[in-house]
Protein backbone atom coordinates (compact mmCIF):
# COMPACT_ATOMS: atom_id res chain seq x y z
CA UNK A 1 0.00 0.00 0.00
CA UNK A 2 2.92 2.19 0.15
CA UNK A 3 2.65 2.91 -3.65
CA UNK A 4 -1.31 4.98 -3.19
CA UNK A 5 -0.36 8.34 -3.71
CA UNK A 6 -0.94 10.81 -0.86
CA UNK A 7 -3.49 9.12 1.49
CA UNK A 8 -1.08 8.70 4.52
CA UNK A 9 -4.40 9.24 6.89
CA UNK A 10 -6.09 6.31 5.49
CA UNK A 11 -3.32 4.22 4.51
CA UNK A 12 -1.77 4.46 8.17
CA UNK A 13 -5.05 3.31 9.44
CA UNK A 14 -5.02 0.32 7.36
CA UNK A 15 -1.52 -0.83 7.84
CA UNK A 16 -2.15 -0.26 11.90
CA UNK A 17 -5.16 -2.78 11.65
CA UNK A 18 -2.98 -5.35 9.62
CA UNK A 19 -0.59 -5.02 12.45
CA UNK A 20 -2.70 -5.66 15.27
CA UNK A 21 -4.69 -8.07 13.39
CA UNK A 22 -7.82 -6.22 14.09
CA UNK A 23 -9.17 -5.75 10.72
CA UNK A 24 -13.11 -4.93 10.44
CA UNK A 25 -14.90 -7.17 7.99
CA UNK A 26 -16.57 -4.19 6.42
CA UNK A 27 -15.06 -0.73 5.37
CA UNK A 28 -16.58 2.65 3.77
CA UNK A 29 -13.87 4.54 1.97
CA UNK A 30 -15.17 7.55 1.04
CA UNK A 31 -13.61 10.98 -0.68
CA UNK A 32 -13.81 12.84 -3.61
CA UNK A 33 -13.94 10.88 -7.48
CA UNK A 34 -10.25 10.41 -8.35
CA UNK A 35 -8.31 10.76 -5.33
CA UNK A 36 -6.89 6.98 -4.74
CA UNK A 37 -9.93 5.23 -3.01
CA UNK A 38 -10.45 2.24 -4.79
CA UNK A 39 -6.62 1.71 -5.77
CA UNK A 40 -6.17 1.50 -1.81
CA UNK A 41 -8.71 -1.10 -2.02
CA UNK A 42 -7.49 -2.88 -4.18
CA UNK A 43 -3.99 -2.79 -2.49
CA UNK A 44 -6.19 -3.63 0.87
CA UNK A 45 -7.31 -6.38 -1.00
CA UNK A 46 -3.68 -7.59 -2.14
CA UNK A 47 -2.54 -7.75 1.24
CA UNK A 48 -5.70 -9.59 3.15
CA UNK A 49 -5.78 -12.31 0.62
CA UNK A 50 -1.91 -13.04 0.11
CA UNK A 51 -1.44 -16.38 1.98
CA UNK A 52 2.37 -15.94 3.53
CA UNK A 53 2.42 -12.14 4.54
CA UNK A 54 5.31 -9.87 5.78
CA UNK A 55 5.82 -7.55 8.30
CA UNK A 56 8.97 -5.46 6.89
CA UNK A 57 11.24 -3.21 8.85
CA UNK A 58 8.89 -0.15 9.67
CA UNK A 59 6.59 -3.03 11.21
CA UNK A 60 3.86 -2.62 8.05
CA UNK A 61 2.35 -5.91 7.23
CA UNK A 62 2.65 -6.49 3.26
CA UNK A 63 1.91 -8.95 0.55
CA UNK A 64 4.99 -11.15 -0.03
CA UNK A 65 4.34 -11.08 -3.97
CA UNK A 66 5.04 -14.94 -4.19
CA UNK A 67 2.35 -17.21 -2.85
CA UNK A 68 0.04 -17.96 -5.38
CA UNK A 69 -2.62 -15.06 -4.65
CA UNK A 70 -0.14 -12.53 -5.24
CA UNK A 71 0.87 -13.87 -8.46
CA UNK A 72 -2.44 -13.70 -9.68
CA UNK A 73 -2.87 -10.31 -8.65
CA UNK A 74 0.88 -9.09 -10.13
CA UNK A 75 -0.64 -9.56 -13.50
CA UNK A 76 -3.24 -6.97 -12.85
CA UNK A 77 -2.70 -2.91 -12.70
CA UNK A 78 -6.25 -0.78 -11.54
CA UNK A 79 -8.78 -0.31 -13.79
CA UNK A 80 -8.61 3.56 -15.74
CA UNK A 81 -11.83 4.50 -14.58
CA UNK A 82 -12.08 6.82 -17.34
CA UNK A 83 -10.68 4.51 -20.22
CA UNK A 84 -13.06 3.27 -22.58
CA UNK A 85 -12.00 -0.47 -21.63
CA UNK A 86 -14.56 -1.19 -19.24
CA UNK A 87 -13.48 -5.10 -19.57
CA UNK A 88 -11.05 -4.42 -16.68
CA UNK A 89 -13.50 -4.84 -14.47
CA UNK A 90 -13.86 -8.50 -15.69
CA UNK A 91 -10.53 -9.12 -15.51
CA UNK A 92 -9.74 -8.30 -12.00
CA UNK A 93 -12.87 -10.65 -11.05
CA UNK A 94 -12.22 -13.37 -13.21
CA UNK A 95 -8.16 -13.29 -12.49
CA UNK A 96 -8.78 -14.10 -8.83
CA UNK A 97 -11.46 -16.57 -7.95
CA UNK A 98 -11.45 -14.60 -4.33
CA UNK A 99 -11.62 -10.90 -5.27
CA UNK A 100 -14.91 -9.60 -6.46
CA UNK A 101 -15.22 -6.26 -7.75
CA UNK A 102 -19.05 -5.10 -7.87
CA UNK A 103 -20.01 -2.31 -10.80
CA UNK A 104 -22.33 -0.82 -12.48
CA UNK A 105 -20.79 -2.56 -15.98
CA UNK A 106 -21.15 -5.79 -14.48
CA UNK A 107 -25.01 -5.41 -15.24
CA UNK A 108 -23.87 -5.77 -18.97
CA UNK A 109 -23.38 -9.70 -17.97
CA UNK A 110 -26.24 -10.82 -16.35
CA UNK A 111 -28.29 -13.59 -17.28
CA UNK A 112 -31.30 -11.08 -17.51
CA UNK A 113 -31.74 -9.81 -20.75
CA UNK A 114 -33.66 -6.42 -19.01
CA UNK A 115 -30.59 -5.92 -16.64
CA UNK A 116 -28.16 -6.42 -19.26
CA UNK A 117 -29.99 -4.17 -21.60
CA UNK A 118 -30.37 -1.56 -18.57
CA UNK A 119 -28.55 1.76 -18.95
CA UNK A 120 -25.65 2.02 -16.40
CA UNK A 121 -26.88 4.69 -14.10
CA UNK A 122 -27.45 2.10 -10.96
CA UNK A 123 -25.72 -1.06 -9.49
CA UNK A 124 -29.19 -3.15 -10.23
CA UNK A 125 -30.26 -5.83 -6.89
CA UNK A 126 -29.68 -8.32 -9.13
CA UNK A 127 -26.14 -7.56 -10.01
CA UNK A 128 -25.48 -7.21 -6.55
CA UNK A 129 -27.33 -10.77 -5.69
CA UNK A 130 -25.48 -12.53 -8.39
CA UNK A 131 -22.14 -10.82 -7.56
CA UNK A 132 -21.46 -10.73 -3.94
CA UNK A 133 -24.31 -12.03 -1.55
CA UNK A 134 -24.50 -15.65 -3.19
CA UNK A 135 -20.76 -15.84 -3.95
CA UNK A 136 -20.19 -14.36 -0.42
CA UNK A 137 -21.82 -17.51 1.63
CA UNK A 138 -19.48 -19.36 -0.51
CA UNK A 139 -16.02 -21.19 0.57
CA UNK A 140 -13.19 -18.81 -1.05
CA UNK A 141 -11.14 -20.84 -3.46
CA UNK A 142 -8.49 -19.85 -2.43
CA UNK A 143 -6.57 -20.23 1.13
CA UNK A 144 -6.61 -16.08 2.06
CA UNK A 145 -10.51 -15.47 2.63
CA UNK A 146 -12.25 -13.74 0.08
CA UNK A 147 -12.52 -9.48 -1.03
CA UNK A 148 -15.16 -7.92 -2.28
CA UNK A 149 -15.22 -4.06 -3.41
CA UNK A 150 -17.91 -2.30 -4.56
CA UNK A 151 -17.07 0.53 -6.96
CA UNK A 152 -19.69 3.83 -6.92
CA UNK A 153 -21.46 2.18 -4.01
CA UNK A 154 -23.78 5.41 -3.77
CA UNK A 155 -25.07 3.82 -6.87
CA UNK A 156 -26.70 1.61 -4.69
CA UNK A 157 -30.69 2.21 -5.05
CA UNK A 158 -31.98 1.58 -1.35
CA UNK A 159 -33.06 -2.01 -1.98
CA UNK A 160 -29.49 -2.91 -2.75
CA UNK A 161 -28.20 -1.13 0.20
CA UNK A 162 -31.07 -3.63 2.40
CA UNK A 163 -29.97 -6.26 0.25
CA UNK A 164 -26.97 -6.07 1.43
CA UNK A 165 -27.73 -5.39 5.20
CA UNK A 166 -27.36 -9.21 6.47
CA UNK A 167 -24.07 -10.04 4.29
CA UNK A 168 -22.67 -6.83 6.59
CA UNK A 169 -24.42 -7.79 9.65
CA UNK A 170 -22.82 -11.56 9.91
CA UNK A 171 -19.88 -11.41 7.16
CA UNK A 172 -19.35 -15.26 6.66
CA UNK A 173 -15.68 -16.17 7.96
CA UNK A 174 -12.84 -14.28 6.56
CA UNK A 175 -15.07 -11.98 4.16
CA UNK A 176 -14.30 -8.31 4.07
CA UNK A 177 -16.56 -5.72 2.18
CA UNK A 178 -15.05 -2.09 0.66
CA UNK A 179 -17.70 -0.20 -0.16
CA UNK A 180 -16.07 2.79 -2.39
CA UNK A 181 -17.85 5.98 -2.49
CA UNK A 182 -17.29 9.44 -3.67
CA UNK A 183 -20.99 10.38 -2.17
CA UNK A 184 -21.25 8.68 1.22
CA UNK A 185 -24.41 10.81 2.41
CA UNK A 186 -26.57 8.35 -0.61
CA UNK A 187 -25.28 5.31 1.55
CA UNK A 188 -28.22 4.16 4.52
CA UNK A 189 -27.72 5.35 8.19
CA UNK A 190 -28.25 1.75 8.82
CA UNK A 191 -25.50 0.75 6.52
CA UNK A 192 -22.76 3.47 7.19
CA UNK A 193 -23.10 2.45 11.18
CA UNK A 194 -21.93 -1.34 10.26
CA UNK A 195 -19.07 -0.29 8.67
CA UNK A 196 -15.53 1.28 9.72
CA UNK A 197 -15.46 4.55 6.99
CA UNK A 198 -12.15 5.64 6.12
CA UNK A 199 -12.13 9.20 4.87
CA UNK A 200 -9.78 10.09 1.38
CA UNK A 201 -8.82 13.72 1.44
CA UNK A 202 -8.41 15.64 -1.98
CA UNK A 203 -4.56 15.15 -3.14
CA UNK A 204 -1.88 17.87 -3.11
CA UNK A 205 -1.40 20.11 -5.89
CA UNK A 206 2.08 18.60 -6.49
CA UNK A 207 0.64 15.17 -7.15
CA UNK A 208 -1.45 16.71 -9.91
CA UNK A 209 1.74 18.73 -11.37
CA UNK A 210 3.38 15.20 -11.26
CA UNK A 211 0.89 13.94 -13.18
CA UNK A 212 1.01 16.73 -15.80
CA UNK A 213 4.70 16.77 -16.11
CA UNK A 214 3.67 13.02 -17.34
CA UNK A 215 0.59 13.17 -18.92
CA UNK A 216 0.24 16.24 -20.22
CA UNK A 217 3.29 17.56 -21.33
CA UNK A 218 2.23 20.06 -24.47
CA UNK A 219 0.13 22.72 -22.09
CA UNK A 220 1.57 26.27 -21.56
CA UNK A 221 2.59 27.09 -18.31
CA UNK A 222 -0.88 29.20 -17.62
CA UNK A 223 -2.97 26.45 -18.41
CA UNK A 224 -1.11 24.05 -16.13
CA UNK A 225 -1.56 26.38 -13.32
CA UNK A 226 -5.14 26.52 -14.45
CA UNK A 227 -5.88 22.59 -14.78
CA UNK A 228 -4.35 21.92 -11.47
CA UNK A 229 -6.79 24.39 -10.11
CA UNK A 230 -9.84 22.99 -12.04
CA UNK A 231 -8.70 19.37 -10.64
CA UNK A 232 -8.71 20.64 -7.40
CA UNK A 233 -6.69 17.42 -6.00
CA UNK A 234 -8.06 14.86 -8.40
CA UNK A 235 -6.04 12.42 -10.72
CA UNK A 236 -9.18 11.24 -12.09
CA UNK A 237 -10.81 15.08 -12.92
CA UNK A 238 -6.88 16.06 -14.35
CA UNK A 239 -7.67 12.70 -16.51
CA UNK A 240 -11.12 13.98 -17.59
CA UNK A 241 -10.34 17.43 -18.33
CA UNK A 242 -7.35 16.58 -20.51
CA UNK A 243 -9.26 13.55 -22.48
CA UNK A 244 -12.36 15.58 -23.13
CA UNK A 245 -10.85 19.01 -23.96
CA UNK A 246 -12.21 20.91 -20.57
CA UNK A 247 -10.00 23.29 -20.52
CA UNK A 248 -12.01 25.21 -23.37
CA UNK A 249 -14.89 25.76 -20.46
CA UNK A 250 -12.52 27.62 -18.38
CA UNK A 251 -11.28 30.33 -20.94
CA UNK A 252 -15.14 31.21 -20.96
CA UNK A 253 -16.62 30.61 -17.96
CA UNK A 254 -13.91 32.14 -15.27
CA UNK A 255 -13.32 35.20 -17.10
CA UNK A 256 -17.53 35.19 -16.86
CA UNK A 257 -17.08 34.92 -13.03
CA UNK A 258 -14.81 37.26 -12.52
CA UNK A 259 -16.99 39.84 -15.16
CA UNK A 260 -20.09 38.64 -12.67
CA UNK A 261 -17.90 39.45 -9.45
CA UNK A 262 -17.59 43.24 -10.92
CA UNK A 263 -21.22 43.46 -11.33
CA UNK A 264 -20.99 43.05 -15.09
CA UNK A 265 -22.94 39.66 -15.17
CA UNK A 266 -23.21 37.69 -18.43
CA UNK A 267 -26.61 37.72 -19.98
CA UNK A 268 -25.97 33.86 -21.61
CA UNK A 269 -23.78 32.35 -19.16
CA UNK A 270 -26.76 29.59 -17.91
CA UNK A 271 -26.98 28.65 -21.70
CA UNK A 272 -23.35 28.45 -22.02
CA UNK A 273 -22.59 26.35 -19.32
CA UNK A 274 -25.74 24.07 -20.32
CA UNK A 275 -23.85 24.22 -23.59
CA UNK A 276 -20.35 22.80 -22.14
CA UNK A 277 -22.01 20.07 -20.02
CA UNK A 278 -24.17 18.59 -22.69
CA UNK A 279 -21.75 17.92 -25.27
CA UNK A 280 -19.19 16.65 -22.67
CA UNK A 281 -22.20 14.40 -22.01
CA UNK A 282 -22.34 13.34 -25.25
CA UNK A 283 -18.64 12.73 -25.72
CA UNK A 284 -18.47 10.02 -22.57
CA UNK A 285 -21.38 8.58 -23.56
CA UNK A 286 -19.91 7.84 -27.61
CA UNK A 287 -16.92 6.69 -25.73
CA UNK A 288 -18.79 4.41 -23.19
CA UNK A 289 -21.00 1.64 -24.45
CA UNK A 290 -24.12 1.58 -22.33
CA UNK A 291 -23.48 4.85 -20.66
CA UNK A 292 -26.54 6.67 -19.67
CA UNK A 293 -26.99 10.44 -20.63
CA UNK A 294 -28.03 11.11 -17.96
CA UNK A 295 -25.48 9.96 -15.34
CA UNK A 296 -23.20 11.58 -18.13
CA UNK A 297 -24.77 15.08 -17.31
CA UNK A 298 -24.74 14.71 -13.53
CA UNK A 299 -20.81 14.02 -14.15
CA UNK A 300 -20.38 17.06 -16.14
CA UNK A 301 -22.68 19.06 -13.93
CA UNK A 302 -20.48 18.05 -11.09
CA UNK A 303 -17.44 19.31 -12.95
CA UNK A 304 -18.82 22.48 -14.07
CA UNK A 305 -20.10 23.03 -10.07
CA UNK A 306 -16.46 22.31 -8.76
CA UNK A 307 -14.41 24.21 -10.99
CA UNK A 308 -16.98 27.36 -10.29
CA UNK A 309 -16.95 26.53 -7.12
CA UNK A 310 -12.57 26.04 -6.56
CA UNK A 311 -12.39 29.60 -8.59
CA UNK A 312 -14.63 30.95 -5.60
CA UNK A 313 -12.61 29.71 -2.55
CA UNK A 314 -9.58 30.68 -4.66
CA UNK A 315 -10.46 34.30 -4.99
CA UNK A 316 -11.69 34.46 -1.83
CA UNK A 317 -8.23 33.19 -0.56
CA UNK A 318 -6.88 36.37 -2.28
CA UNK A 319 -8.96 38.50 -1.31
CA UNK A 320 -9.30 37.16 2.40
CA UNK A 321 -5.23 37.95 2.45
CA UNK A 322 -5.12 41.30 1.41
CA UNK A 323 -8.11 42.67 3.37
CA UNK A 324 -7.36 45.26 5.71
CA UNK A 325 -7.98 44.45 9.63
CA UNK A 326 -8.96 47.74 10.28
CA UNK A 327 -11.81 47.87 7.51
CA UNK A 328 -13.77 45.02 8.07
CA UNK A 329 -16.84 46.81 5.91
CA UNK A 330 -14.96 46.94 2.35
CA UNK A 331 -13.63 43.69 3.26
CA UNK A 332 -17.11 42.20 3.47
CA UNK A 333 -18.15 43.93 0.44
CA UNK A 334 -15.63 42.23 -1.98
CA UNK A 335 -16.14 38.74 -0.58
CA UNK A 336 -19.55 39.02 -1.12
CA UNK A 337 -19.85 38.22 -4.84
CA UNK A 338 -17.76 35.26 -4.23
CA UNK A 339 -19.69 34.64 -1.10
CA UNK A 340 -22.91 34.33 -3.56
CA UNK A 341 -21.11 32.40 -6.20
CA UNK A 342 -20.48 29.42 -3.99
CA UNK A 343 -24.06 29.42 -3.04
CA UNK A 344 -25.32 29.54 -6.84
CA UNK A 345 -23.29 26.05 -7.13
CA UNK A 346 -25.51 24.32 -3.88
CA UNK A 347 -28.19 25.68 -5.03
CA UNK A 348 -27.34 24.16 -8.26
CA UNK A 349 -26.37 20.84 -6.93
CA UNK A 350 -29.65 20.28 -5.29
CA UNK A 351 -31.59 21.23 -7.86
CA UNK A 352 -30.08 18.43 -10.50
CA UNK A 353 -29.67 16.23 -7.29
CA UNK A 354 -33.41 16.06 -7.06
CA UNK A 355 -34.19 15.53 -10.93
CA UNK A 356 -34.83 18.98 -11.81
CA UNK A 357 -34.11 19.49 -15.88
CA UNK A 358 -30.21 20.19 -16.80
CA UNK A 359 -30.84 23.25 -19.22
CA UNK A 360 -33.32 24.57 -16.26
CA UNK A 361 -30.85 24.11 -13.25
CA UNK A 362 -27.58 25.81 -15.43
CA UNK A 363 -30.49 29.09 -15.96
CA UNK A 364 -30.92 28.59 -12.73
CA UNK A 365 -27.86 28.59 -11.43
CA UNK A 366 -26.80 32.01 -13.46
CA UNK A 367 -30.18 34.33 -12.39
CA UNK A 368 -29.23 33.09 -8.70
CA UNK A 369 -25.63 34.15 -9.28
CA UNK A 370 -27.02 37.55 -10.28
CA UNK A 371 -29.51 37.79 -8.04
CA UNK A 372 -26.82 37.06 -4.83
CA UNK A 373 -24.65 39.56 -6.56
CA UNK A 374 -27.17 42.00 -6.62
CA UNK A 375 -27.77 41.95 -2.96
CA UNK A 376 -24.11 42.08 -2.43
CA UNK A 377 -24.17 45.10 -4.12
ZN1 LIG B 1 1.37 -13.40 -1.03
Amino acid sequence: MDRVLGQSHAVNLLNLQLSTGRQHHAYIFHGPVGVGKFTTALAYARVLLCHNRETDLAGRVTACDTCPSCRLLAKLTPPDKDAPQDDDTLGLTTAHPDLHVIRKELARYSDDAQTRNRKLTRIPVEVLRSALIEPANLAAKLDGGKVFIVDEAELLNPSGQNALLKTLEEPPAGTTLILVTGNEDRLLPTIRSRCMRIAFSPLPDQAVKDWCDQHARDLTDEQRRVLVEFAAGSLGRAQLITRYGLLAWTDVVLPALDRAAQGKPTADLGQQVFSFIDSFANDFVKAHANASKEAANKQGADLMWSLVATRARCRLVELAQRCAPDDPESGEAALSPWLATIDATEQAQKLLASNVNLSITCDHFAVSLCRGLCASM
